[in-house]
């Protein structure tokens, strides 16, 4: 019996505190583990711009026919100016629909190690699923040392001894923006160091860009993405279109290559074509049909903004709020402030997670990551007091 074999796997941490949020009575409980936007009352809301760009498709699809490996290829192509801006060489790159940012870096690994990439370099703390990721793919995680938890910034001189340690060849993977899980994103000055390092090491970076609007805005975010791609031969980078989109379940991203030149492009565009095909042959589509419906109408690629502006709204707000508490208790909120995105990783140990959490009713992640979404008005005044009451 070959699956005899198996050893069981751990279940995902994040769905056990989210049962564990659902079986609390408590009236007063915050949910700040899972890792979606939610609104004041808790809730993930579908964009209008989205719905909307739905009920076009569903009144005109007229065929449910494969598209192909490359999927929506207009989706694709709507999307390059939001990352690459203008002033990039179309000839220098190619791309595809992806289900998801997972399956953009998924597929990006794949491409790596095809290409003969054997090692990437992966900052600590990121996202959890990184590691999981990349090593499916048969490729090395480098961890290395990149934040400043007490201070909440960049460690460059570690980031810079990392990069110098790498062998030309290496991968290294950046977060595009808001960095999950810190929400600690590089400063204009820190992006030109990184970008010029890489460079320099002859590495290929691999760009993770999933949260782009929800830091500074749809421009303001791919800043350094354009930096570091400006800077090298070679690079990948793997998108999301699942947070700023609103669109989680449908699965909607996309994964790009950049090449010095437009033969390379065409021989790693049939190398991602293959590897898509010998994966799930072809993305899902109607995510990708729905973003490329509210892009291709101005009114409604207005409307979307104006709801990503929303929202970018709520979490600098929340941010703002939290700052103001300062220090409370052994913790200091007041550089949250300077952070982007969803996410902010507190220097808390595993005894005063759990604490919170059965004292206060505060869930977070076990690794000390709250989704700032996840406050309620009137919840971080209580956050604050439960912190004061941690320190006592
Ligand atoms: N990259 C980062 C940093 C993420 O936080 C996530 C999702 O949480 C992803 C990629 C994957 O996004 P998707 O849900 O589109 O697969």
């Amino acid at each position: 019996m070959p699956f005899r074999s198996l050893v069981a796997q751990p279940a995902d941490s994040l769905l056990r505190l989210i049962g564990a949020f659902r079986a609390d009575p408590r009236a007063h409980k915050i949910d700040l583990g899972v890792g979606v936007f939610r609104d004041d009352h808790g809730h993930t809301p579908v964009m209008q711009a989205v719905k909307q760009a739905e009920m076009r498709l569903i009144a005109t699809q007229d065929s449910k026919a494969y598209l192909g490996p490359e999927g929506d290829k207009g989706f694709v192509a709507l999307l390059e100016p939001l990352v690459f801006g203008r002033g990039f060489p179309a000839e220098r790159r190619c791309g595809l629909q992806t289900p998801g940012g997972t399956g953009a870096l998924r597929l990006g690994a794949e491409l790596l190690a095809k290409a003969g990439v054997r090692r990437i370099l992966v900052g600590q703390p990121s996202w959890a699923n990184h590691a999981p990721v990349f090593a499916a793919a048969g490729i090395v995680v480098v961890p290395h040392a990149m934040f400043d938890m007490g201070a909440q910034r960049i460690d460059l001189p570690a980031l810079r001894a990392a990069i110098g340690q790498a062998e030309a060849g290496d991968a290294i993977l950046l977060h595009g923006c808001c960095h999950n899980p810190t929400g600690i994103d590089p400063t204009a000055e820190e992006w030109r160091a990184i970008a010029d390092a890489v460079a320099d090491s002859r590495l290929v970076p691999f760009i993770d860009l999933a949260y782009q609007g929800l830091g500074d805005g749809m421009e303001a975010d791919a800043a350094g993405t354009r930096m570091v791609l400006d800077a090298v031969p070679f690079a990948v980078v793997a998108y999301s279109c699942d947070k700023n989109f609103g669109l989680y379940r449908e699965r909607t991203g996309a994964l790009w290559a950049t090449t010095p030149e437009p033969q390379a492009r065409d021989i790693v565009l049939s190398n991602l074509l293959a590897l898509a095909r010998a994966n799930w042959s072809m993305p899902p589509d109607h995510g990708a049909a729905a973003v490329r419906i509210v892009l291709e109408n101005e009114q409604l690629a207005a409307d979307w903004r104006g709801e990503l502006d929303a929202l970018r709204t709520r979490l600098q707000g929340l941010r703002g709020e939290l700052a103001a508490l300062g220090q409370v208790g052994s913790v200091d909120l007041a550089p949250l402030a300077q952070g982007k995105g969803m996410f902010a990783t507190l220097p808390l140990t595993p005894a005063q997670i759990e604490w919170l959490r059965a004292t206060h009713g505060i869930y977070m992640a076990g690794s000390g990551r709250i989704n700032i979404a996840g406050f309620a008005p009137g919840d971080i005044a209580r956050f604050g007091e439960a912190l004061v009451d941690l320190g006592r």
